[in-house]
């Protein structure tokens, strides 16, 4: 059998052995609750999560209070769908390069939907944004890897709408490049931990004006005070949005998660390597940059599905279909594509296996 080699980092990151050790060290030696006890334990637990907030803070140029845990972006998408609660008559403005966790909760909402032009290139159309009373913005698509222009798109949606509240779906761009939600002004920026390595079940809803909304989920570790009528008076965000059991094991990883993807990041040039090898194939058709994040493709008069099985076959493991993206797909007039994406753990070695399984699918 050959060697396992893992380019579908975009679906999730391989976990490093510090992550692991350090979720495993958490289980063993420091589980308890957090902010139910008084115990040292507890408070070392209480501790804990306070570190991992405030390290997410500085990770987004963000504050204590507008970092909130969920388990991931889609669920936080559907939060922010539950918070805003948008009424038919609300525009909603989406783009063709959503995943369908961004657009889905908005459209099964109800609200009138209003998709965003592409330019040329495929970017967001900083010149064509139309009025609209919640914006979604998919920061870097996972089918093309490009980054988008999201201080210029929030300024653009602000003069058409300066009520506009803007959602920042940053799954892919949180990988890649770092958030400045300062430089951003969006309302909202969601994204999953397991894209960074970290484990599955922890994600982040950065919310700018956390005070302006009403909790959406009510329970434990939410309530500041009952009052004699039975009345709850909740805590202060961030913790009035995070009611029940936060899951403190996967808290604890992300905290790991976010110092080594600051330290290392993916080599891009892989990537770079790959679309130049790849280039030189004639049945083969690329989708995306030589500087994207992720590399797409098609092969001519070959199904993706049946490469996805030729390359796991070759025990690699690579995206095949429409990756949860069918708009994009539908605008580039294809069903699915075939998707690599590195993590930091990726070498040229891996890339030049997987150029061998296309070079003999396309002989
Ligand atoms: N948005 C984008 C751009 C993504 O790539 C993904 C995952 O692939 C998601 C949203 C959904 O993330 P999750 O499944 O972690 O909720």
């Amino acid at each position: 059998m050959n060697k396992f080699i893992y380019l579908d980092a975009a679906a999730t990151m391989l976990k490093s052995e510090r992550l692991v050790d350090a979720q495993a060290e958490f289980l063993r030696e420091k589980y308890a609750n957090s902010g139910r006890g008084v115990c040292a334990r507890v408070g070392a637990v209480d501790d804990m999560v306070r570190d991992v907030r405030n390290a997410v803070a500085r990770f987004m140029n963000a504050k204590y209070e507008n970092i909130i845990f969920t388990s991931g972006t889609t669920e936080a998408i559907n939060r922010i769908v539950n918070i805003l609660k948008p009424t038919p008559d609300l525009v909603v403005a989406v783009s063709d390069l959503d995943h369908h966790s961004a657009r889905l909760p908005f459209q099964m909402s109800g609200a009138k939907m209003v998709v965003v032009p592409l330019d040329e290139q495929l970017n967001i159309d900083t010149e064509q944004i139309p009025y609209a009373d919640i914006f979604v913005v998919t920061a870097m698509s996972n089918v093309l890897g490009v980054a988008q222009n999201i201080p210029e798109i929030v300024r653009r949606a602000r003069e058409k709408n300066p009520n506009v509240v803007v959602v920042v779906d940053a799954a892919q761009y949180v990988v890649h490049k770092s958030i400045d939600v300062i430089a951003w002004d969006a309302d909202f920026v969601v994204w999953s931990g397991h894209k960074i390595g970290a484990d599955t079940g922890i994600g982040v809803m950065y919310i700018k004006n956390p005070s302006r909304f009403m909790p959406d989920k009510f329970g434990g570790g939410m309530v500041n005070t009952v009052s004699r009528d039975g009345v709850a008076h909740f805590m202060s965000p961030p913790e009035c949005f995070e009611a029940g059991t936060l899951p403190l094991t996967q808290i604890s990883g992300l905290g790991v998660a976010i110092s080594e993807i600051q330290s290392k990041r993916a080599d891009l040039n892989l990537i770079g390597y790959l679309y130049d090898e790849l280039s030189k194939l004639e049945r083969v058709k690329i989708l995306t940059r030589r500087d994207a994040c992720v590399f797409s493709f098609v092969i001519d008069d070959m199904h993706v599905l049946d490469f996805g099985v030729i390359a796991g076959a070759h025990n690699i493991c690579v995206r095949v279909g429409n990756m949860c993206a069918s708009w994009i797909h539908r605008v580039l007039n294809i069903d699915g594509s075939i998707r690599v994406s590195v993590g930091p753990y990726n070498t040229k070695d891996d890339i030049d296996a997987f150029i061998d399984v296309v070079q003999g699918c396309v002989k």
